[in-house]
């Protein structure tokens, strides 16, 4: 037998805790984004019966089909991109997400600036960081950094921290003490870093956002 969503929350809160317990740090540092991508609805009302509010998606097409109506039964959700944004879908993102994670260049500032204007709407962003110098992933370079960050607030941009996808299959701990060390050296509060994998160590290391998906909702395509 598979474990249930419930027992995936609590062993997933425990970690959490632990963590926690170690580092010193409230449970209430950490916010928990519980990665929903790729899962139907079906697979995300059982977590939200247990109680989870804060869900990660990384397709604003996909979140578009899944949680208007989601969010129609449980209102207090707080959704969070944490995926690629193209320019053209910075309008329907800023409509439909609370935090977007992966704000990564300045012609997404210039765009999410325009929808926010247009929309309304004034959504906190994280800027993503590629921390292991691999392009493919996404992320403003190190030394764009400062940069970037400078046109985003000139732009209006509600900075929330930096997020980062370390490189996959090697030790996590560097890059995000690198991740937290440039939040310091900007004096940004948020650090978004951990998954499934590695969010216990992240913790450690100061995230204030982990984002989680197999150890929720269990292998993506199964
Ligand atoms: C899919 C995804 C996650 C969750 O990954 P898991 O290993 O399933 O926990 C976290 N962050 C980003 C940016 C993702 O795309």
């Amino acid at each position: 037998m598979s474990k249930s969503a419930t027992e995936r929350l609590e062993a997933v809160e425990a970690e959490i805790a632990k963590a926690c317990k170690i580092a010193k740090r409230e449970r209430d540092d950490v916010s928990l984004v519980a990665v929903s991508k790729t899962h139907p609805a079906e697979r995300i009302v059982p977590l939200l019966e247990a109680g989870q509010r804060i869900f990660g998606e990384n397709r604003v097409q996909e979140a578009q089909g899944k949680w208007p109506e989601l969010r129609e039964q449980y209102p207090d959700v707080e959704l969070h991109l944490v995926g690629q944004l193209q320019s053209n879908k910075a309008e329907d993102a800023v409509q439909l997400f609370d935090v977007i994670h992966s704000l990564d260049r300045a012609s997404l500032v210039k765009a999410l600036a325009k929808a926010f204007d247009k929309t309304g709407r004034k959504v906190p962003c994280f800027v993503q960081v590629d921390i292991g110098e691999e392009e493919q992933k996404g992320g403003c370079p190190i030394k764009d950094l400062p940069d970037l960050l400078a046109q985003a607030k000139e732009a209006g941009i509600p900075v929330a921290g930096l997020m980062c996808v370390p490189p996959f299959g090697i030790e996590p701990a560097p890059y995000f003490a690198l991740l937290a060390k440039l939040a310091d050296d900007h004096g940004l509060e948020g650090r978004s870093m951990g998954m499934s994998g590695d969010f216990p160590t992240a913790i450690m290391l100061g995230a204030t956002h982990i984002r989680v998906g197999t150890a929720l909702f269990g292998e993506r395509g199964s």
